[in-house]
């Protein structure tokens, strides 16, 4: 994903961002992120952070998700289209099915800077009392790059959701619930630059779109990057305002303000297809932590910058969050659900 920048005052560090760009850097960058990447080692040592039991986080296991972030990074590098990437396919959909989870793995084919290739996005269709459907999303691919393992970036938010695929395929829902694991997030060649990126949620969104299961999808919800030990998610101006107010509502009652911040910034990621189709969404993600310390889309994008508790504060959100939705949306007659 990357960040746009589009204020005046940012001209400054848009020039700075380039010169970023130009020594191998991808997109651009707040000015924060460009003034601390320069001051800042690249890491320090920190203590473990572990997370708390799962019944301070609404069920929600943030160990469990750790190990599977481990598992994840274990693979190795998992660039769409390699034997990594399947093997990544192959964890997600045993897990999956371990946890009793209906899944569903959609292959499609893509033309791509390398030609056409073959991708999966691995779908996971929860019946509800209720057809209309809520939609979470992650990409599980990595970025193309020698030696990239991809913790956060793409292990964290996997590991959430497969945790979060485990408690709610458990659980009886008021509303349909759709868990997407896609392919293809992330860019070929080390720029961004469409059409080159996206290639899973653009195709989810369009079979989405003809099925005609779009028009009863309320709310799209990615996580993206949110495993940092010093995790600070910012709230993304392309998505939805009022399911993004949902969520950072949520995060601040929960007693997560100090993580669900109110700063705001522009992200390009796998919403944008669900956005640009007039579907609520909201992205949840970190891009300027890893940034700031260095790792991103770098091989130090390993699990010593992650924290279990990073991974339970927002699989506790995003829990916390599916009954409001339910409640939001529940069609007239329909049964009552805690
Ligand atoms: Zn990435």
């Amino acid at each position: 994903m990357r960040k746009r920048i589009f204020h005046l005052r940012m001209l400054v560090l848009f020039v700075a961002s380039l010169f970023l760009a130009a020594c191998g850097g991808k997109g651009a960058v707040t000015s924060e992120a460009t003034s601390e990447a320069a001051a800042a080692p690249a890491s320090t040592p920190q203590p473990q952070q572990t997370a708390p039991p799962a019944d301070k986080t609404g069920g929600f296991d943030g160990q469990r998700a750790f190990q599977h972030v481990s598992d994840l990074v274990a693979i190795g590098p998992r660039t769409a289209g390699t034997e990594g990437n399947h093997r990544a396919q192959d964890y997600i959909i045993g897990q999956l099915k371990a946890f009793g989870c209906p899944v569903d793995p959609e292959a499609f084919h893509t033309p791509t800077p390398l030609g056409d290739m073959e991708m999966r996005n691995v779908l996971v269709k929860i019946p509800g009392t209720s057809p209309d459907i809520l939609l979470f999303l992650t990409h599980y691919d990595t970025k193309r790059l020698p030696n990239f393992v991809g913790a956060d970036d793409s292990g964290s938010s996997t590991g959430v959701m497969l945790e979060l695929a485990r408690l709610l395929c458990a659980r009886k829902n008021a509303l349909t619930i759709w868990l997407a694991f896609l392919d293809g997030e992330e860019a070929f060649n080390l720029e961004w630059k469409d059409p080159d990126n996206t290639y899973g949620s653009r195709e989810l969104a369009a079979r989405m779109a003809l099925s005609g299961d779009l028009s009863r999808t309320k709310a799209v919800l990615l996580v993206d990057m949110i495993g940092s030990r010093d995790l600070r998610i910012k709230r993304d101006t392309n998505s939805t305002s009022w399911l993004t107010d949902l969520v950072w509502s949520t995060a601040s009652r929960l007693g997560y303000g100090d993580i669900f911040v109110s700063n705001a910034t522009a992200v390009e990621d796998d919403h944008i297809p669900f956005v640009r189709r007039s579907v609520a969404s909201v992205d949840i993600i970190d891009l300027d932590t890893p940034a700031r310390l260095g790792y991103w889309h770098t091989p130090q994008d390993t699990l010593d910058k992650l924290s279990p508790r990073s991974l339970a504060v927002v699989g506790h959100v995003l829990i916390a969050v599916v009954p409001q939705l339910e409640q939001k949306f529940a069609r007239p007659g329909a049964a009552k659900l805690p």
